[in-house]
């Protein structure tokens, strides 16, 4: 028998992604048209503890679908890590009688909203909210689409230097441990090498094609590096580069948090509105500890525990592409 849920809390906990507003309105309309009572909570799991919770209603989301960040707030609790922390937590919402819980965030907010649903018999729904898409299960997360984006949109603009200049260029964008955000907007950029945390990367085919290009007197080259790859970035792989290439002009431009903001795109407002929706329904039909993706651009219902037990994998078909357009 599904338990009835009367009354849900939600929250975004963790790294912002664009989109989580449209989630956050998303989750409270349609609490609001079931007849739910639907809470904020502040600050993530910071929150939760420290018991800043408020009502919202319908009003209280209007206007926020186009904005970037997040009105709740976000933050890392570290007292959410020990179980008198969570204990507090339950305790707050044990008060207002709240009965379920959304949490909006990446990997690291499931993996505590598990540990606090078997605990304390709290149903928690996740919706993957995340700017890295490392997320296993489903082909979305909310933000990837708005951060490539604004990914490829500067990488644009530093080829056109680049091009007039004949210079190397080393982009780095953000994913420390995910290479999602390098890879697509590596590709969609025609960047010639993509280096990203899942792979290893032949640096010495990198450097064999850049002597070559050196010998020809082309030596333009757009190289995109996630901030986590095997060597530790843009500025690391410019010095082994550089000592291999002395004469060649080699630039960094590490694009940093500007992927983190901004309006959210299209793609991230709809499945953040269509997440945010199936979260709620998810609480009300007794579907619990399960984290909403898309698949196949159908709803795809997880165990929470199996999305912080696996990893997304990235194909080897991608690099291969890669490595053949850039040819
Ligand atoms: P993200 O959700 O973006 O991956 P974090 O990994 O920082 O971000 O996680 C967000 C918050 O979730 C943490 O600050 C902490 O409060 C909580 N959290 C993460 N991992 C755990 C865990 N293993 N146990 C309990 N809480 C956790």
């Amino acid at each position: 028998m599904a338990r009835k849920v009367s009354k849900i809390g939600v929250l975004t906990s963790g790294g912002d992604a664009p989109g989580m507003n449209a989630a956050i309105r998303a989750v409270v309309r349609t609490g609001n048209y079931n007849g739910l009572e639907v809470y904020g909570i502040m600050r993530g799991y910071q929150g939760l503890i420290e018991d800043d919770i408020i009502r919202m209603e319908s009003r209280s989301v209007a206007n926020i679908i186009q904005r970037g960040g997040t009105i709740l707030k976000t933050a890392r609790c570290k007292e959410f890590y020990e179980y008198e922390g969570r204990k507090t937590g339950y305790e707050n919402l044990k008060r207002r009688d709240i009965d379920g819980l959304v949490v909006i965030g990446g990997d690291g907010s499931f993996r505590g909203a598990v540990k606090f649903s078997k605990e304390f018999d709290i149903p928690c729904i996740g919706i993957a909210g995340t700017i890295d898409k490392d997320i296993y299960g489903t082909d979305f997360t909310i933000g990837f689409d708005t951060a490539v984006n604004t990914a490829v949109e500067a990488i644009d603009k530093i080829r056109d230097t680049m091009d007039a200049h004949d210079r190397i260029f080393i982009i780095e964008v953000m994913g420390r441990d995910a290479g999602y955000i390098a890879l697509h907007s590596g590709i969609a950029t025609g960047a010639e090498n993509i280096m990203i945390p899942e792979l290893k990367s032949n640096m010495e085919d990198i450097i064999q094609s850049l002597q070559e290009k050196e010998r020809r007197k082309k030596l333009v080259n757009l190289i995109v590096v996630a901030e986590g790859d095997e060597f530790g970035g843009a500025n690391e792989v410019q010095k082994v580069l550089s000592e291999k290439l002395p004469k060649a002009e080699i630039r960094v431009c590490i694009l940093g948090h500007i992927q983190r903001g901004g309006s959210p795109t299209c793609i991230d407002r709809l499945i953040a509105s269509r997440m945010g929706y199936h979260a709620v329904e998810s609480l009300m039909v007794g579907r619990h500890n399960v984290f909403v993706g898309i698949l196949n651009n159908k709803m795809n219902y997880l165990p929470l525990e199996n999305a912080v037990k696996n990893k997304s994998k990235i194909s080897e078909e991608w690099m291969k592409i890669v490595k053949i357009l850039a040819s």
